[in-house]
């Protein structure tokens, strides 16, 4: 169909622009004609016609195949190549078989001879229109017709050739990163997408379905590992309590105090424990636009610097607290929200440091930022556990047997932090200690004197 219209419109635009060419080059030729005949009507000194005014034309008109005729400015014939001449000599000229030519297909147009602004005679010239376009020259507008016909077949070819392969090579990698990520959707979180491609919008593409499959992969095991968590922290303590009291149901062991008040403890954590989850879902469903209001950091750490010296020193844990004094430590945020944060980083800091280590808490700032950090010399963390320390209900393994807690503390941590837009990292070595450092973005002087001049009024 392309083709086709391909083909009518080149052939009509070389028709018409030839059409156009030849009739302008007739044009020139009657006008140079009409030219000669007034030269040679100028030349003839009595300024007028003579027999043979023009006739060097007839030997032009002859071969090309025109009628001419010369008129007096009264209209009156001098001489003329009759059109049915022409006709004879264009019909012998004629190849076998060709059709008939008639006279009706003549075309005859009169010039005006004009010198010195008068008319002084007519000049008709009758051309043959089917001849207008020649059969060589018909012939040449096909052969041209069809190279361009041809270049177009095979341009169209290349074309076609070339978006083909174009195609296969970017519908290859995307329909199977189209069934990579359907596996995905459907839960299977291992599978991955493999096939490389040097596309690199398509290799992006890859390398995000991957990365997405990855972090599937472990928000499903978080997630299995959590309910398993759930239900055990859950299942042990109500464990505890059942077989304890079925056992003094049954007379087994004697009803005491002591017994009595064991198992309070066993409920007490269970308390906790449903707690420290209350507390998690508060801060999650706190909202995103929580106002801030310009807080104390230094003030913050001191009062529970001072609130934990007790415990510390129970454990025999040194705990230290530095600062420079002369830097005031303001930052933007929620007091009860940091207080819980560093509350738990100092909790953690002197539960998992044995006796006789040590804890330290430094603050320090620099033009753009305030920095907190919380260093022990405690058991450390394994450098797998890292990455899920966060994570809810997420404990070191060797915490759990020996050491009391939730695996929740950190989590609440975390949230607290991205709330604040600050930034929580954790760097630690197993037997070494654990370094909690927190980032905060130090608040613009127009940031505290717009938000003080509206706290005044
Ligand atoms: P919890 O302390 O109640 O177990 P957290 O969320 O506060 O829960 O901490 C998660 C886990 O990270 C802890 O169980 C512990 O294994 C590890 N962890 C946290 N802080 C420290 C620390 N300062 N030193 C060693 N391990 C730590």
């Amino acid at each position: 169909m392309a083709l086709m219209l391909t083909y009518i419109t080149i052939n009509f635009n070389i028709n018409r622009q030839y059409s156009i060419y030849i009739r302008a080059n007739q044009e020139s030729r009657d006008q140079r004609i009409v030219g000669e005949f007034r030269d040679d009507y100028i030349s003839n000194g009595k300024k007028g016609w003579n027999v043979d005014s023009g006739t060097s034309v007839v030997r032009e008109a002859t071969i090309s195949g025109f009628s001419v005729k010369l008129e007096d400015k009264n209209e009156k014939t001098l001489w003329q190549l009759e059109p049915e001449l022409v006709l004879a000599q264009l019909s012998a000229r004629q190849p076998e078989g060709a059709p008939p030519l008639s006279l009706e297909q003549f075309n005859f147009k009169r010039h005006n001879v004009v010198v010195d602004s008068e008319t002084v005679g007519y000049v008709t010239i009758g051309q043959f229109t089917p001849l207008l376009i020649s059969t060589n020259e018909e012939e040449f507008i096909f052969s041209l017709t069809m190279s361009v016909l041809a270049s177009a077949i095979i341009g169209s070819l290349l074309i076609f050739a070339f978006s083909f392969f174009l195609s296969k090579q970017l519908s290859e990698p995307i329909s199977s990163i189209a069934s990579t990520s359907f596996k995905l959707s459907q839960g299977n979180f291992k599978s991955r997408e493999n096939l490389k491609t040097d596309i690199m919008e398509i290799e992006q593409l890859r390398q995000s379905i991957n990365t997405l499959g990855e972090k599937m992969d472990q928000q499903d095991t978080l997630r299995r590992r959590l309910i398993s968590d759930i239900s055990h922290e859950l299942r042990n303590p109500l464990n505890v309590l059942q077989m304890n009291l079925e056992a003094m149901i049954d007379g087994v062991v004697p009803i005491s105090g002591e017994r009595l008040s064991s198992l309070n403890n066993e409920v007490i954590r269970f308390g906790k424990l449903l707690g420290n989850l209350n507390v998690l879902k508060e801060f999650e469903e706190k909202s995103e636009n929580q106002e801030y209001k310009e807080l104390n950091l230094r003030a913050l750490c001191q009062d529970l610097y001072n609130n934990f010296l007790g415990v510390a020193k129970e454990k025999n844990i040194k705990l230290s607290f530095e600062y420079y004094r002369k830097d005031r430590y303001y930052i933007f945020g929620d007091y009860h929200s940091l207080y819980q944060v560093v509350l738990n980083l100092l909790h953690n800091a002197v539960k998992f440091t044995p006796e006789n280590g040590k804890v330290f808490m430094t603050l320090k700032k620099d033009s753009n930022f305030t920095y907190l950090e919380i260093r022990d010399t405690g058991f450390g963390i394994p450098e797998e556990d890292l990455p899920n320390i966060f994570e809810r209900f997420y404990r070191v393994d060797r915490s759990r047997e020996v050491i009391e807690g939730s695996g929740i503390g950190l989590t609440i941590v975390k949230r607290i932090m991205d709330k604040h837009k600050g930034m929580i990292h954790v760097s630690s070595k197993v037997g070494k200690g654990t370094t909690f450092s927190l980032k905060f973005q130090n608040p613009s002087p127009a940031d505290l004197i717009h938000h003080r001049y509206w706290e005044n009024i």
